[in-house]
């Protein structure tokens, strides 16, 4: 299972060698050695100029079972760091997996660097993933339409959302439909482009804390797809508390560690990607929100739609069997159709304490 991860894993450039490897594993009679050599060409540490070593995001503390050792492709530099951390990035894990032993707080460490990471969100251009944005948007009126039943929201225009990292707009035209007004917030320059060129809607570039919005502005802020992401999750967390009215409502959706699809899939669980540094429970993150002012009213499964042929092919990137599948689908013209799925990611709604 190891030695599976760390094939896919691996560097482009790399990749030569390994199906060399690979050979030779095949036809010698012991490929422990091959596989002993393979692992020589393999990196368990990364220069301290690409990484950084942390204390545990939740409670500080610096005591961690280590999950999944690191198992950096060899060679990786600033360039490839920056090309690697893109908003629908699909490399697999390859930095250290631990869990805080005071907390049990899963997060990677030691990472990447913060600012190549911001660095790299800043110039992402991810033109597949804005082809999902009609499925994207569907979802997210399924969800509005549920959340303005349950908690009685107003439609009449007047309820503003932000949403933070809203990447191609798909949220806050959702939203805009729905009845409300909205400003969304994306660090990548071209996505954040793409959004208002799209919509025509208040799309702001940057990151949240370089905006100046009032406090107490917003009646309701998101994260869709965001939190795992952020290297500052509680300095977000704690500006979201600073700029959400008393009443207003966070929504935040994250892969959870806890979930089924997760325990199933092991190592081949999709949301196992570097991009992805922190992996909450339903107890860490209440436990975190709780940290920063707010209290979980509920969380709940969420299931996302996106078109078959792209599902499949970021399913392909863990399970090389569905490689084939993508290119039958296609042919059959089956690839556009809806798929509505969960992995493991779930919902959450927070209020003020
Ligand atoms: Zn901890």
């Amino acid at each position: 299972m190891n030695f599976t991860i760390k094939l896919t894993s691996s560097e482009n450039s790399f990749s030569m060698c390994k199906n060399t490897i690979l050979f030779f594993l095949v036809a010698n009679p012991l490929p422990t050695i091959f596989i002993a050599i393979f692992n020589d060409l393999m990196e368990t540490n990364l220069s301290t100029e690409l990484t950084e070593t942390l204390a545990c995001p939740l409670c500080g503390a610096n005591c961690f079972t280590v999950m999944k050792p690191s198992n950096y492709p060899i060679g990786l530099t600033h360039d490839n760091i920056v090309k690697i951390y893109s908003a629908s990035s699909d490399r697999g894990l390859f930095d250290q997996l631990v869990k805080c032993r005071e907390c049990s707080l899963v997060y990677l460490n030691p990472r990447i660097k913060a600012e190549f990471i911001l660095e790299s969100y800043s110039r992402a251009v991810d033109p597949t993933f804005i082809q999902q944005n009609s499925q994207r948007i569907k979802t997210f009126k399924r969800i509005l339409n549920r959340l303005i039943h349950r908690f009685s929201l107003k439609t009449d225009g007047r309820l503003v959302t932000l949403d933070i990292g809203c990447a191609g707009g798909a949220f806050p035209k959702a939203a805009s439909d729905c009845g409300f007004k909205v400003v969304g917030v994306e660090p990548s320059v071209w996505l954040a482009e793409q959004a208002r060129n799209l919509y025509g809607l208040d799309i702001r570039t940057g990151t949240l804390l370089a905006q100046d919005f009032r406090e107490n502005s917003f009646d309701i802020i998101t994260l869709w797809d965001v939190i795992e992401h952020l290297t500052n999750p509680g300095q977000i967390v704690e500006k979201v508390h600073h700029l959400l009215k008393d009443e207003g409502i966070f929504i935040v959706n994250y892969p959870d560690y806890n979930s089924l699809a997760r325990k199933l899939l092991g190592n081949n669980w999709p949301f196992f990607l570097s991009v992805h540094l922190i992996y909450f429970t339903p107890q860490t993150i209440t436990n975190f929100l709780g940290k920063y002012g707010f209290e979980v009213i509920e969380i709940r499964s969420h299931w996302q739609t996106l078109e078959f042929g792209y599902v499949l092919q970021r399913a392909a990137v863990n399970f090389k069997v569905f490689g084939p599948v993508v290119d039958f689908v296609k042919l059959l013209k089956m690839d556009k159709l809806p798929m509505t799925y969960n992995v493991g990611q779930s919902l959450l709604v927070a209020r003020k304490k």
